[in-house]
């Protein structure tokens, strides 16, 4: 009598993955209640079944795992490349989540990257965002099987102002979704870099509660090792152990820089990697050492990492370079196998996330999560089965993912000869177009706006609107100390400032960012250096008999990055140095606020001596009256009426 099953797979070539790695050749599948009950001949003879799917031709496999990324981030897919990884991530993804990241958000993004990993063979991920509630709604709503993990930080993050929020979140939601039939819940500390010793032990202490994995980015980047070893004196790998966070079963994702005490520890306590060779190329992180860590014990998994850093969630070509990376770096065509590599993708890859005993292998007992390739493409042609791994070859330096042409997840057919059955793909699609649409808007607006994108990058004072200024050059080093103990001025502050001033220019903007490293110095010794960015967008300007009022936007910050992100964020088309010795004088006249500056210019060389009068103010009335006093303060400088300038430093010197 035959039994009930509700899919068969017939006549495939099945790659099993099983301890005995058995490939059959021409073997059915039978699947009953989402598991595999049969592997064998003739299962049509044995099973009566609802649904048959013939693989003559195809290799059927376990499907395949992406071990790290960030679903809703296909939103961002090709937002910005080739951006080192502070322009790309203050410039752009930052100002875009801040301004889009929400529930709408992260349920289209989640939608588009579990479609494209449907269709390229990818049957299991595992994530690390914010609402991840949301994610895991639109992940299982197209059938997918995943780990979702939820992002704590001690930043503010979309979905949570404080990290106690956060985890008020998380628990929430591993609440809803524990034992949920595809998605386990996770907590996902973002970094040992981004989180307090507080964060990382709460953490585990919710994984240990609810019996489920941690989430973590570790050691991607040499500076962030650089950084552990200064603030920790140990390596980021060195640093989560001594916290105890690798009790609770974690997933670390990255895992580029790290030695061979790191690899020890990782093994050890059975941390599983999530390596992710395209993002680290991409973002120019470096290569993970996938062949020592393989040799060290530990289970390493594939992850394509957000679309943000990839651009794609194609984990055969993750597949490709986990094979072709270390051969490259090492000079050894014989590390990484292919064969490695489908164990990485499939039975490896579940056991460094935790799940092997659920999906990873085509066994009699595991959940049917099973994907079929047809390997007859030209690009596949002729197969030769010379040697015994060949198969492995075909999929891992051949195969393309839109060689994938049935996907199965949990006894559930999700994609049937390239189609979607789950979702209207179109409807998807169209959802994906209109946000898409809004995110473009925001983008124009910001690049076509210097003071946008500045305000992008967080930070940002807005200052004063008019200012009112003389300036005069003088023959050489002038004392004007004496003149400032005058009855009706009253000293607030002196100082002595080297600047040294980076103007970045534009052709089609008349506003101009000034990046400002001052040092302050007392007696000839530094005492403090301040970095300042300030951008200065003359509306219009008056000059009057003796002395220039400006108006215009004029916006300042502290200077938290380097003057190279600068650069490349702003792009300008020219950029000009002016460096002088400054003594500056804050000075109340008659009760008005002044600054008085004493400037020799250093460079350009030669550039002389000249004294300053400003003052700002947000009324055009306000300056014209202090415009007054600066005539009275000219005659007590005794500075010459005639020498008076209306250029700025730039104007004076620039092309000349
Ligand atoms: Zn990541």
């Amino acid at each position: 009598m035959q039994q009930k099953a509700d899919i068969i797979l017939k006549g495939g070539t099945v790659l099993t993955m099983d301890r005995e790695e058995r490939i059959l050749g021409r073997a059915d599948i039978a699947i009953l209640d989402g598991e595999i009950r049969y592997i064998g001949d003739n299962a049509l003879s044995l099973y009566n079944a609802s649904t048959i799917i013939d693989c003559t031709g195809r290799v059927v496999m376990p499907g395949l795992i992406n071990a790290h990324t960030h679903l809703p981030m296909s939103l961002v897919r090709g937002i910005a490349d080739d951006l080192r990884l502070d322009v790309w991530l203050y410039g752009y993804i930052f100002p875009v989540e801040k301004n889009f990241v929400n529930k709408e958000f992260c349920r289209w993004g989640s939608l588009l990257s579990a479609l494209e990993m449907i269709k390229s063979g990818t049957t299991c991920f595992v994530d690390m965002y914010y609402y991840e509630d949301v994610i895991a709604g639109a992940a299982s709503e197209l059938g997918m099987r995943g780990i979702c993990g939820e992002t704590v930080l001690k930043f503010p993050s979309p979905d949570a102002i404080s990290y106690d929020i956060g985890f008020k979140y998380a628990r929430a939601f591993i609440e809803e979704w524990h034992g949920h039939r595809l998605i386990t819940p996770a907590i996902a500390p973002h970094a040992p870099y981004t989180c307090t010793p507080d964060i990382l032990k709460e953490a585990r202490k919710i994984a240990e509660d609810y019996n489920i994995p941690v989430l973590i980015h570790v050691s991607e980047t040499a500076f962030e090792v650089e950084n552990a070893r200064k603030e920790w004196g140990m390596s980021p790998v060195e640093y989560l152990d001594n916290l105890g966070l690798f009790e609770a079963k974690t997933i670390a994702a990255h895992c580029v820089h790290i030695n061979e005490k790191d690899m020890k520890i990782l093994a050890e306590h059975r941390v599983g990697v999530a390596h992710n060779p395209t993002s680290n190329l991409k973002l120019a992180s470096g290569i993970a050492p996938v062949a020592r860590m393989i040799e060290n014990g530990i289970d390493v998994a594939i992850g394509t990492d957000g679309a943000g850093s990839n651009n794609d969630h194609d984990i055969i070509e993750e597949m490709r370079l986990t094979a072709l990376l270390p051969k490259g770096i090492l000079y050894n065509p014989t590390v990484v196998p292919a064969k490695k590599v489908v164990q990485m993708a499939t039975i490896e890859g579940a056991r460094a996330i935790g799940l092997d005993q659920v999906i990873g292998s085509v066994e009699v007992g595991k959940r049917a999560d099973l994907i079929t390739i047809d390997l007859s493409g030209v690009h596949n042609i002729p197969q030769y089965n010379i040697l015994s791994d060949s198969i492995y070859s075909r999929i891992v330096y051949a195969a393309k993912s839109s060689d994938v042409n049935d996907v199965i997840i949990d006894g559930k057919v999700i994609m049937l000869d390239k189609k979607i059955l789950t979702m209207d793909e179109d409807y998807i699609l169209k959802h994906i177009e209109s946000l898409s649409g809004e995110i473009t808007a925001f983008m124009h607006k910001r690049e076509s706006s210097l003071v946008d994108k500045l305000l992008a990058i967080g930070g940002i004072e807005w200052k004063e609107t008019f200012e009112v200024q003389v300036k005069t050059r003088v023959d050489g080093p002038v004392n004007i100390d004496e003149i400032i103990s005058n009855e009706n001025i009253k000293l607030i502050r002196k100082s002595t400032r080297d600047q040294f001033d980076t103007y970045l220019l534009f052709n089609n903007s008349t506003a101009k960012i000034r990046y400002r490293e001052d040092e302050v110095t007392e007696n000839g010794k530094l005492i403090e250096t301040i970095y300042t960015l300030t951008l200065v967008d003359r509306a219009y300007e008056k000059e009057f008999p003796n002395f220039v009022l400006l108006s215009g936007s004029c916006f300042s910050s502290i200077a938290d990055k380097s003057l190279r992100f600068y650069r490349e964020y702003f792009q300008p088309d020219r950029i000009f140095e002016i460096n002088k010795k400054r003594k500056r004088f804050r000075i109340l006249y008659k009760g008005i606020d002044f600054a008085v500056n004493v400037d020799e210019i250093t460079n350009p060389k030669d550039g002389g001596y000249f004294i300053e009068v400003k003052s700002r103010t947000w009324s055009e009335n306000d300056a014209i009256k202090k415009a007054a006093l600066i005539s009275e303060l000219i005659q007590l400088f005794r500075l010459s009426e005639q020498n008076l300038l209306k250029d700025d430093y730039t104007e004076l010197f620039l092309d000349k």
